[in-house]
């Protein structure tokens, strides 16, 4: 008998329908012999919802009690689908984050799984019911209060399970069919990859790929679970995310794989120029120290020559819209002591990036992304390379258009539009 954990996130369970036609889905897994369990997200919009309500009665919510409020959604869908698997006949229970043994640090928001202990879950799974479990949340033991991990949170649960109880493989249903060459919505000529290494996965979500979220890739990764990637809405093969790419390809047909596996593209980011920074040594330490500080999450950095005359450069990095003001204001304070001249903010950036560990072994990726990139007349602000994947910075209005030349030029075109189930490919 196979133990299978399913994830459903909060499109495939957005109204009483949908939970149904779920609910038929997991009993049918069920009556194929296997153990299921479920993590389950929210229903449709709903932690939206809750975050704008909470809003609306404050403009700051405690912490505590908006993990209080966000982890009622989770509750909602367990409960519902729990009953529509039992209205089948067949017996079904439902477990809150904390009831399944889900133990977090105390960080309100965005806590860190620290321990997973299943031991109702295992009973239930020895009495032939089908587990339910609320995804998003946990508990922590210090302050016995609960605690939500995060936004797509749903994911890590699903995943931390799996590993906890050893299960075989962990699906990840959502409204696409699985894991594309790129986001299907913005390349309609994207095609669904049948299998993919979790390093290049990986890059791919931190490159803002959005069909998974990076917390859960780094932790099947560091536990070794199979994650397989697949739609709720038909029963196609998906995306299978491992250790080593399965080889989908007949024995035989020596093909080689292709050097790219995906592009993927951001307009989440802002750039930030440290104007007049003397170049002496320590100088790039100080600055760094500051946006540290801050807990920002920086990704590219580039320093510019300094000019001769002057003895002064320029250092630019990207990090997320959100944290840009944030970071302005350290990096103001700091100005008289770190000594610069003067800072630029820029929103209106795109960060495209190229995946693939075909590129490892392949001189000449960069050339070719370059020169596509400047055929189509898009001009590149920033480069940054790691083993297996190419970034560069565009003007954030020439993004997507950079997106369909790239995923053209590196041959991942299919022949016919990609299929979209509506939803946000969540
Ligand atoms: N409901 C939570 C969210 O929307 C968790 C999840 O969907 O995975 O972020
Ligand atoms: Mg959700």
């Amino acid at each position: 008998m196979s133990l299978i954990v399913q994830k459903y996130g909060g499109s495939s369970v957005s109204d009483a329908e949908s939970i149904k036609r779920v609910a038929k889905r997991i009993v049918e897994t069920r009556k194929a012999g296997n153990e299921v369990v479920v993590a389950v997200s929210a229903m449709g919009d709903t932690t939206d919802e809750l975050l704008d309500l909470a809003h609306e009665v404050t403009p700051v919510p405690d912490p505590r009690e908006l993990d209080m409020l966000l982890t009622t959604g989770e509750r909602i869908s367990m409960a519902l689908l729990a009953m529509a698997i039992k209205s089948m006949g067949v017996e079904a229970r439902s477990y809150t984050g904390s009831q399944a043994g889900m133990i977090t640090d105390a960080r309100h928001g965005s806590a860190r799984i620290v321990d997973v202990t299943p031991v109702r879950l295992r009973e239930a799974l020895d009495d032939g019911a089908i587990v339910i479990v609320a995804g998003f949340q946990g508990f922590n033991r210090d302050s016995r209060d609960i605690t939500t991990l995060g936004r797509g949170g749903s994911d890590t649960t699903a995943v931390a399970l799996a590993a906890a109880l050893g299960a075989d493989v962990c699906e990840i249903y959502t409204d696409v069919d699985g894991v594309f060459t790129a986001d299907p919505r913005v390349v309609p000529r994207a095609h669904k990859i049948d299998s993919i290494t979790s390093e290049e996965m990986l890059e791919l979500a931190a490159a803002g790929a959005k069909v998974l979220y990076i917390r859960a890739v780094e932790y099947a990764r560091r536990h070794g679970v199979v994650l397989h990637v697949r739609s709720s809405f038909n029963n196609n093969e998906g995306t299978w995310v491992t250790a080593d790419r399965v080889p989908s390809i007949p024995e035989g047909t020596a093909m080689e794989e292709p050097i790219i596996t995906g592009v993927a593209g951001d307009l989440n980011e802002a750039k930030i120029t440290v104007v007049g920074v003397p170049d002496v040594p320590g100088k790039a330490a100080d600055i760094f120290a500051i946006v540290a500080r801050t807990g920002a999450n920086i990704d590219m950095i580039v320093q510019n020559v300094s000019a001769a005359a002057t003895g002064l450069t320029d250092i630019s990095f990207t990090l997320p819209k959100g944290e840009g003001e944030m970071v302005l204001t350290a990096l103001r304070v700091d100005q008289p002591d770190v000594g610069f001249v003067a800072l630029q903010y820029d929103d209106q950036i795109g960060k495209l990036a190229v995946v693939g560990a075909g590129m490892r072994t392949s001189a000449g990726v960069s050339a070719q992304l370059f020169r596509c990139l400047s055929d189509a007349g898009i001009n590149i602000e920033m480069i940054s390379t790691s083993e297996i994947r190419i970034s560069v910075v565009t003007r954030a209005d020439t993004l997507h258009e950079a997106m369909r030349v790239v995923h053209t030029a590196f041959g991942l075109d299919s022949d016919d539009a990609a299929i979209v189930h509506g939803g946000t490919g969540r």
